[in-house]
């Protein structure tokens, strides 16, 4: 990682993670998520409005933990607002690259979101990364979303996170 990468990631984490965006709750969610992350303490609630065919109108969390995991939570409710589903998983799936694999070229469609890469190289903060992540994913698997609320967590116990 060189260091202009290095500082606009710090920034960009930085900034998500103190003035989080599309922060809150929905007047009418269709689907609720509660993710969490107990190897780091990250905690998110995601809710989503989707139509019947899974567009997604609008989205919000609420949470708490470490910048990663906020930061992360921020930066995708900004790129999946207004979204097909077929546009959700394709960013996703791109995203899940960047942090894990980083095997394909990161598509644009992130955006800043590819400065995640930074993380591929410390495995505990790929949890904090992905975990709004899969909060999205299990919603758009839900496929008659009632309003239930849904939880998705690992059970672990590693180490806490240090940011
Ligand atoms: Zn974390």
């Amino acid at each position: 990682m060189n260091a202009e990468f290095e500082e606009l990631y710090q920034q960009v984490i930085l900034d998500h993670s103190k003035r989080p965006r599309n922060y809150g709750k929905l007047n009418q969610p269709t689907v609720a998520v509660d993710g969490d992350n107990p190897s780091c303490g990250d905690e998110i609630h995601l809710e989503l409005e989707t139509t019947s065919d899974g567009h997604i109108n609008d989205l919000k969390f609420t949470g708490q933990g470490c910048a990663i995991s906020q930061a992360s939570a921020s930066l995708m409710t900004l790129k999946l607002k207004g979204k097909s589903r077929t546009d959700a998983e394709s960013l996703l799936e791109a995203f899940t690259d960047v942090v894990t694999a980083g095997t394909k070229e990161p598509t644009a469609a992130l955006g800043d979101l590819q400065l995640f890469a930074g993380v591929r190289k410390f495995p505990q903060r790929v949890k904090c990364a992905m975990l709004a992540w899969r909060a999205l994913d299990q919603a758009l698997r839900t496929a008659h979303p009632t309003q239930n609320t849904i939880s998705v967590g690992a059970s672990d116990s590693s180490p806490h996170c240090t940011i």
